[in-house]
């Protein structure tokens, strides 16, 4: 820590973040709060978005599923930035249990994560919407920060004095420059500018399969079985064909299901009028899944459908400190284990957390490298062994399907032994 008596490092410092999405106006609400009652200078935080207000907390809303069992975890963060509560006002809490069922839709296994001690639930379901009108409204608060909605960063340049110029263009198309020290880039998974600024090595790469994903509704009390039995997702599994179904109850009667399939890389929007060419060939691509898979598939809102290839960018460390990468534009998660937003909320308050306690600019960004990697490499893990297990044939699903049979044998004669 510095002492209270020597200028911050960060003193008459002016930091720029581009992007206010998730991870960039978590990292800005975050600094603000470890500010507050600080008598050294605050730095200026100048924060950009491409997007107006109204757009970045509105367009795009869907269902987000954040997690609550470690302290790396998306509601954990949202704990630390005193937002929980009111989070919490609009989201439901779920008991977050995730299951594996045969093709036809018999349990076959499940998974039970453990709550943080310190937090009510081990999940929790929240629309985007929600949870960015939180954050937004509690960083437009920090009186260091001034917020300038519809401007693009554009481009990004060192000056030979050490600082970073960067060209913003408004809604009009008028272009300004604004030189920084820090610049902040969390534009998101598509970002124009992380990608104009990223190492060469931190490319997006294809994993092998693609999603199919749509947004299901039922009324309310009227799931299919057995995802009418759950709180949180499932899958179900083919008898040892390449593909596999997820579905995740996203409130109000709506699921949102994902089917994986190995193949070339697909991505495309659906137009309305092709969605029962695509049904009638998904149902009969899966016409080995029983269970609730077709009556899910036919009650899907046809405007709800897209397909995206599962693209991954592992994180990368930052060996110039004054340019750091917040949230997807350091990292990306296939949909085959959708952790994004539970990351964007955790790097936002490292980041900050890190910036404010730390001696120098180099010592926080090392710091904050090593919370932030290994958190992400560990989702990663997890993605590669769900990915290998829904897609798995022949001998291997032999070998998954023997290894859940004896893991279902060991629980039984467990819970035998404990009454
Ligand atoms: C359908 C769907 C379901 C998902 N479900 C989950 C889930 O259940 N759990 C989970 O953890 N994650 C989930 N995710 C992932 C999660 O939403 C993202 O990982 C998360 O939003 C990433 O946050 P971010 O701040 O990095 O990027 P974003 O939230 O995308 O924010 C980027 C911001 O940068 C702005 N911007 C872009 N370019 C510029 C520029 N040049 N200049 C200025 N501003 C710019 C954009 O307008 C935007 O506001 C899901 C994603 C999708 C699409």
């Amino acid at each position: 820590m510095t002492s209270d008596r020597a200028p911050h490092y960060l003193n008459g410092k002016r930091i720029i973040v581009a992007g206010s999405g998730i991870a960039g106006s978590t990292f800005v609400a975050a600094f603000g709060q470890l500010w507050l009652g600080e008598s050294r200078k605050a730095p200026e935080v100048l924060v950009f978005d491409c997007q107006s207000r109204d757009e970045a907390m509105h367009k795009d809303s869907h269902m987000l599923i954040l997690q609550g069992s470690t302290s790396n975890d998306g509601m954990f963060a949202i704990q630390q930035l005193r937002r929980l509560e009111n989070v919490k006002a609009g989201s439901d809490l779920t008991s977050a249990y995730f299951s594996v069922w045969d093709r036809n839709g018999k349990f076959v296994s499940d998974i039970h994560p453990t709550r943080h001690p310190e937090l009510p639930a081990s999940t929790m379901r929240v629309s985007r919407e929600h949870l960015m009108t939180q954050l937004v409204d509690k960083a437009e608060r920090v009186s260091m920060a001034k917020f300038h909605w519809s401007c693009e960063c554009t481009n990004a340049e060192r000056l030979p004095n050490g600082q970073i110029r960067v060209s913003v263009e408004s809604k009009d198309k008028a272009l300004r420059y604004c030189d920084c020290d820090i610049l902040i880039v969390a534009d998101g998974p598509n970002g124009k500018l992380g990608a104009s600024l990223q190492p060469p090595d931190a490319q997006k790469t294809y994993r092998g399969s693609s999603q199919i994903m749509g947004i299901s509704h039922f009324g309310s009390d009227h799931l299919p079985a057995p995802i009418s039995a759950l709180n949180s997702g499932g899958m179900q599994m083919s008898d040892g064909e390449d593909f596999c179904c997820m579905y995740t109850p996203i409130g109000d009667g709506a699921i949102r299901w994902v089917f994986s399939q190995i193949g070339p890389a697909q991505k495309r929007t659906v137009p309305i009028e092709g969605f029962e060419e695509l049904k009638k060939s998904l149902l009969d691509r899966a016409s080995s899944l029983a269970g609730p898979f077709r009556r899910v598939i036919e009650a899907t809102d046809p405007a709800s459908v897209c397909i995206v290839p599962a693209m991954e960018r592992l994180p990368f460390s930052h060996s110039h400190p004054e340019i750091i990468f917040l949230g997807d534009s350091n990292h990306l998660c296939s949909m085959l284990n959708p952790k994004g937003a539970d990351l964007a909320l955790k790097d936002g308050w490292d980041l900050a957390e890190q910036l404010y306690q730390s001696s120098s600019l180099r010592a926080a960004v090392t710091a904050y490298d090593q919370l932030s990697i290994p958190r992400v490499q560990a989702v990663m893990n997890f993605t590669k062994i769900r990915d290998r297990f829904g897609h798995s044939t022949g001998g291997l699903w032999q070998l998954y399907k023997n290894g859940m049979r004896v893991q279902r044998l060991f629980k039984l004669v467990g819970s035998q032994y404990q009454h």
